[in-house]
């Protein structure tokens, strides 16, 4: 298919799918339905089809976690297209001129070697010519190598300029636009790392969750919710240090992965972040009004020897849930006894 025709097509797709799913019509929707329609991003197409399939009815919540979730990597995965085919075309330039000066050089060779046979016989009075047309075969060979250099010079630059998009684009692919710290996908390499760890190494996760977050947005626009999610991760970003990784986990849900660190120690610095956000005063921006405080529940669990990332975050999670229904602004650990007096009341 031609190829306007073509996004012409995936786009009535998107839109009839969105209709069909009771998805409202707004951009950031788009662009997460026509990468569905596509077919272009896998983890996209994978999650999607099998909500869809199961006629789950997709909530805002679970819209924003899936643009979280698939759309940076899809973006990602163009632009390394876009600078995989940057490397190939340059790859074939510089093949293309070897080829060029490896004949260039053969035919300088012939060059050289029907005058070393005609000086033999040449007589005196020619052999002036025979060296001028050495010298000036000579003097081409050497443009010829110069201008060969200069044009792998550039082809250098380029390969060199293609390998700092790579990375920005590498970079982008791991962080939150909308807070700047890691995100969803950074976090989880964050965790494959840590599966390697050396035996006897502590790691941690923390859960964290703001307070009331829905009656926030709700009393001062999604715009001030969005300036809240960033003065939470910049304060998670300013209490980690080294191999720790603070990530946004979810729409407003935050994830903390320690290193080299048992359980008393995380449960510190997350009693350490808790307290950095209670004490920051939000102001905003746009009329200056003084919002109040904002503050946020902790779960911290340990990895046990062998245990996978789902039971971590299962039991932080739990530890979390403890903090909701302990009144909030509050750090609970996988040690503490309001958490079994939860789980006993359950039962
Ligand atoms: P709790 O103290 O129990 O956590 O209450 P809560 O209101 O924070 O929790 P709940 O899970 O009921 O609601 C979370 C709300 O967070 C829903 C949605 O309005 C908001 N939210 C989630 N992601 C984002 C986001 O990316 N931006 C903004 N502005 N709001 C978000
Ligand atoms: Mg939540
Ligand atoms: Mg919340």
């Amino acid at each position: 298919m031609h190829k306007p025709d073509r996004e012409q097509g995936i786009a009535k797709s998107a839109l009839a799918l969105m209709t069909e799913c009771d998805v409202p019509a707004t951009p950031d929707n788009f662009e997460l339905f026509y990468a569905y329609a596509s077919g272009e991003a896998p983890a996209v197409a994978q999650v999607m089809g099998n909500l869809i399939a199961a006629r789950t009815p997709l909530t805002a919540e679970m819209l924003l976690d899936l643009r979280l979730r698939c759309l940076s990597s899809a973006r990602a995965a163009r632009a390394m297209d876009a600078v995989g085919s940057g490397v190939n075309e340059i790859i074939g330039n510089v093949l293309g001129k070897l080829e060029a000066a490896g004949q260039q050089t053969t035919d300088y060779k012939n060059v050289l070697t029907a005058a070393s046979g005609a000086m033999g016989a040449a007589a005196p009075a020619d052999l002036q010519a025979l060296v001028n047309g050495l010298l000036a075969a000579t003097r081409e060979m050497e443009q010829r190598a110069k201008s060969l250099e200069g044009e792998l010079q550039k082809s250098s630059a380029q390969v060199h300029e293609l390998r700092s998009k790579l990375d920005n684009v590498r970079k982008e692919s791991l962080t939150d636009p909308l807070t700047g710290i890691a995100n969803r996908k950074a976090f989880d390499d964050a965790v494959r790392q840590a599966m390697t760890r050396s035996e006897g190494e502590n790691v941690t996760l923390l859960l964290c969750d703001i307070d009331h977050f829905k009656k926030f947005n709700d009393s001062w626009g999604h715009q001030t919710g969005d300036q809240v999610l960033r003065l939470v991760a910049h304060c998670l970003a300013e209490n980690v240090k080294g191999r720790d990784t603070a990530a946004r986990y979810g729409g407003e849900e935050f994830a903390v992965l320690l290193r080299g660190t048992a359980l008393e120690a995380a449960t510190r610095v997350a009693e350490q972040i808790r307290e950095t956000v209670e004490t920051k005063k939000l102001v905003k921006k746009s009329t200056g009004d003084v919002l109040g405080t904002i503050t946020i529940s902790i779960g911290v669990a340990q990895f046990g020897p062998g245990e996978g990332i789902e039971t971590v975050v299962a039991r932080a999670d739990a530890c979390l849930y403890g903090a909701k229904q302990n009144g909030r602004n509050l750090v609970i650990n996988q040690n503490d006894s309001r958490i079994a007096r939860l789980e006993s009341s359950a039962a």
